[in-house]
């Protein structure tokens, strides 16, 4: 159950974060529409014939895409595969990937490089996720070692498309996008005994000129609430007590439950009701698009301590113009607007966010806009980016690319103003208590760590000897950019405080 001590969770930079991504480079009508053997030769026995079944799977990116390898993991494990730690002692070797930015994708066939001379005899290279998306078959004449290539939106067929595998074809796609079906599955298996993750909504009906999520995640499909409830329920049972909804656009959720068995819930009836199921003490989501997001969200998490305090709301830019230029369907007023319907709740929020800077034809003054926005903001965090032009997007044919040195500049002044906000935000804290679900320990005696309702990350001591999984009072004692030093205290708070 232990794991790593992880200090300093919160990430101020351009660290893959953010929903995974990738984007098609194959014209649509020219790719398969459903499973296809692109390969060529079947042989009569299955290389996997007599072997046991094992599988090694590796995540790049963001929170979907480490939940999608949960699934994965399920599906095979429920097809009798065992999961491995070292790709050497694998049959098969999954790795689910992330194209938002081009240096994640470079990643993934560095790591695919790897298998050039040491692939062995029989065993299946496979690639899913994004850039299996955005790069489709051409993984293969990249890498004509790989036999698997499948986008997220077809890893439903996952099931069928590793029976081809083990029935002797040497190279399977799945690469529709156009599937109005999520991805569930009879069996997930989770990473983290306490907190769940759960896609509600899939794919991305916004078009931000620089994003290639529309086309490597397919149009949203939300999942209906009665078996996300029916899940959550489920999950409650097994012990988990914080559940993370998830979505490239988490609260753009439309209920797809037929309207007559009268149950059709709006996005913020949905968090009501997953925090009333018995057991849940934790519900979070991510990641809210400004456009949707309503004073029912609010007022939702006004009424109920279990829905989590912490809104992710990512702005782009504090430019009007640069977020006219990024299709983002809202102008810094209107963004503002939200910022100020978040403070003014009952109960404190706080908000966390995501900025590109370097985005084509970004100015000083545009630049200067995001430095005050940050000012007047006062984010508990921020995820920070250097554009990275992606295939087929709108914005790569913008002209005034902002050179990288400039970009890096921009990033590191931002950076800078961030870890200032956050220093004196978390300075506020010190002799303050919070209840932290604990959910790491140190491998120093006595120490561990857990986060706040608000998302805020503690390291604490307590002389206590198994923690993990439990609520605890801690006084915060200390703080720095990152993350905040306490001491878990006696007794029950009275309420969350913190300013
Ligand atoms: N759907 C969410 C939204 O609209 O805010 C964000 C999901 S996106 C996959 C995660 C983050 O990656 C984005 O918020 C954006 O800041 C960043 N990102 C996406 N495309 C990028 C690009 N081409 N260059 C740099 N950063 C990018
Ligand atoms: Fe990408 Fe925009 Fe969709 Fe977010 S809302 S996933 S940034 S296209």
């Amino acid at each position: 159950m232990a794991k790593a001590f992880d200090f300093g969770v919160e990430r101020l930079a351009g660290m893959g974060v953010g929903m995974g991504g990738g984007e098609s480079e194959t014209p649509e009508g020219t790719r398969p529409s459903s499973i296809e053997i692109a390969g060529m030769a079947r042989s009569s026995a299955s290389p996997l014939q007599g072997r046991v079944r094992t599988f090694f799977l590796e995540t790049f990116g963001c929170q979907m895409n480490e939940h999608d390898s949960e699934k994965v993991a399920g599906v095979l494990l429920a097809r009798g595969y065992r999961q491995v730690e070292k790709p050497e002692a694998a049959s098969v070797v999954l790795y689910n990937t992330c194209s938002i930015r081009e240096k994640a994708a470079q990643k993934v066939f560095s790591r695919l490089g790897e298998y050039r001379t040491t692939k062995k005899e029989g065993q299946i290279i496979g690639v899913l996720g994004c850039v299996a998306q955005q790069e489709g078959e051409e993984i293969f004449a990249r890498a004509p070692w790989v036999s698997l290539v499948c986008g997220s939106a077809s890893y439903r067929k996952l099931p069928q498309m590793i029976a081809q595998l083990e029935a002797g074809n040497t190279r399977v796609t799945g690469l529709d996008t156009d599937t109005d079906e999520t991805f569930e599955t009879e069996m997930t298996r989770r990473d983290n005994p306490w907190r769940a993750y759960l896609t509600i909504i899939e794919g991305c009906d916004k078009a931000c000129s620089y994003c290639v999520v529309p086309f490597t995640r397919g149009p949203e499909r939300s999942r209906g609430s009665e078996s996300i409830l029916r899940e959550v329920k489920e999950l409650a049972d097994l012990g988990y007590t914080e559940v993370q909804l998830l979505g490239q656009t988490v609260n753009s959720y439309v209920d797809p439950t037929p309207a007559s068995s009268g149950r059709k819930m709006r996005f913020s009836e949905l968090l009501v009701a997953v925090a009333e199921v018995a057991g849940i003490r934790r519900v979070r989501f991510t990641t809210s698009h400004p456009r949707d997001f309503g004073s029912d969200i609010v007022q939702a998490i006004e009424s109920l301590p279990a829905i989590c305090n912490h809104v992710h709301l990512p702005v782009q830019s504090g430019s009007t113009a640069v977020l006219r230029a990024m299709q983002r369907t809202y102008t810094r007023d209107e963004y503002l607007e939200k910022i100020a319907m978040i403070r003014a709740a009952k109960r404190a929020i706080s908000v966390t966010t995501d900025i590109i800077v370097g985005f084509p034809g970004e100015t000083e003054n545009d630049f200067a806009d995001t430095l005050r926005l940050m000012e007047e903001v006062r984010y508990d965090g921020a995820f920070t980016f250097k554009y990275s032009p992606r295939p087929n997007t709108p914005s790569l044919k913008m002209a005034d690319a902002i050179p990288e040195e400039e970009k890096s500049r921009r990033l590191a002044i931002l950076m800078e103003k961030q870890r200032g906000i956050q220093a004196e935000l978390n300075a506020a804290r010190v002799g303050k208590r919070f209840e932290l679900l604990v959910g790491g320990k140190s491998r120093r005696e006595n120490q561990w760590s857990g986060h706040t309702t608000d998302h805020k990350v503690v390291n604490f001591t307590s002389r206590r000897q198994e923690l993990l999984g439990d609520y605890v009072q801690v006084e915060v004692k200390s703080a720095g950019e990152n993350s905040l030093v306490g001491e878990e205290v006696e007794g029950r708070l009275q309420s969350i405080v913190y300013s």
